[in-house]
């Protein structure tokens, strides 16, 4: 059965219409309402059965006032609500406490209340605990006084048992609530805070327009290539590559139509590297390759490849046909020159296919 899908739950779960930050919290309020209701019902059916009716009684206006605290979430008081419970429990324990006994433990019952408050990210950290310490005092002071004065009957050691196993019971039922939310409400941080992490990674290293790397993270991957060539001698050539008369482009065709050369370009590289290593955007219409596990020959042939499906690739937006051509330098990685200076030459030998006519790999 699906949980979640069940309109009670969805009723549960619903959200608080203003105030986004203490949906959890009215969520802790309405589930620990609900245990609460049942907690007194019963208790107030033990008690009438005992004859103790003006607890009875008590114990029926604490449900009423319960049930009040469990709407007000539905209306976007959720700090009232959270108050207003508080004193409920606090009110309500004292009493059973006071009428019954303190060892029939209804004043556990009043540890819910640190909880609850700690759950309340709006409230005070010094004032949390603040209250903690006065809720411990006040279950001191609770066991003394209800140890000197009896006001109601003194139960039999068989209902004496039985208050007791149920207090432990649903106190145990309420804490576990709890701690779920905890739970919940961690994980669901956690899970957006490694999503946003994700995507801030992503876009810290990704070009907007083609989606390739950008400069500062191929710098990170080729590091990552000088490592493992330091440590296992695997060979890597890069090559810098970059868009024949690509301002004749945007000044012909408009720029928005650079912009598709350069997505399509773009895709076409990434397709074209999957299974032999990396590519970034280098800069405007340039675009720097690693060819990992290759030599200068070999990374050459793969290149002139490239270079001859970039030739052939018909260029189409709105009404515009034609065709690009790029040219190419291409550089085995040399230890001892460095990455920089390797790309360097890489550059040099573009430089040279360009005024050697383009649409062309220059070794
Ligand atoms: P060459 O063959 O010598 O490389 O000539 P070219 O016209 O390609 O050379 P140049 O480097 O002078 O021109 C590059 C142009 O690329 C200039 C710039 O306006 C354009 N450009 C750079 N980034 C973008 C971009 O993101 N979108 C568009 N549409 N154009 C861009
Ligand atoms: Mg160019
Ligand atoms: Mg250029």
């Amino acid at each position: 059965m699906d949980l979640s899908n069940s309109r009670f739950i969805r009723f549960l779960l619903q959200d608080v219409k203003n105030e986004k930050e203490t949906k959890d919290l009215a969520v802790l309020i309405r589930i620990t309402c609900l245990i609460l209701v049942l907690y007194y019902l019963v208790t107030g059916i033990a008690v009438s059965f005992m004859q103790h009716y003006v607890l009875g009684l008590l114990l029926i206006g604490a449900i009423g006032l319960i049930i009040g605290s469990f709407v007000l979430t539905y209306e976007d008081r959720t700090i009232l609500s959270l108050v207003l419970l508080n004193i409920e429990i606090l009110v309500f324990s004292s009493l059973l406490t006071l009428f019954l006994g303190f060892d029939l433990a209804f004043s556990i019952t009043i540890f819910l209340n640190i909880l609850l408050i700690y759950f309340n990210k709006t409230e005070r950290m010094a004032h949390k605990r603040i209250y903690s310490v006065a809720i411990m005092l006040y279950q001191m002071f609770l066991a003394e006084i209800s140890n000197a004065a009896s006001l109601g009957m003194t139960p039999s050691p068989t209902m004496k048992m039985a208050f007791q196993t149920f207090n432990m019971l649903m106190f145990s039922c309420a804490l576990l609530a709890t701690a779920y939310a905890y739970c919940m409400k961690f994980n669901q941080a956690e899970e957006k805070l490694r999503r946003i992490n994700d995507n801030l990674e992503r876009m810290a290293n990704l070009d907007t327009l083609t989606g390739l790397s950008n400069r500062r993270h191929m710098n990170e991957h080729l590091a990552g290539l000088v490592f493992e060539y330091n440590r296992s001698n695997k060979v890597f050539t890069m090559a810098i590559g970059d868009i024949d008369f690509f301002k004749k482009v945007n000044d012909t065709y408009g720029h928005d139509t650079g912009d598709y050369v350069l997505t399509t370009a773009a895709a076409i590289f990434k397709k074209f590297m999957n299974d032999k290593g990396h590519v970034a955007r280098w800069g405007g219409e340039e675009f720097l390759f690693a060819f990992e596990n290759m030599d200068l020959d070999k990374a050459y042939r793969f290149l002139e490849e490239l270079r001859r499906e970039i030739e052939k690739t018909p260029m189409d937006f709105k009404e515009f046909h034609f065709n690009i051509t790029m040219t190419f330098g291409i550089e085995e990685f040399n230890p001892r020159l460095g990455i920089e200076a390797t790309i360097n030459r890489a550059d040099a030998k573009l430089y040279k296919g360009k005024q050697g006519g383009r649409n062309r790999v220059v070794k």
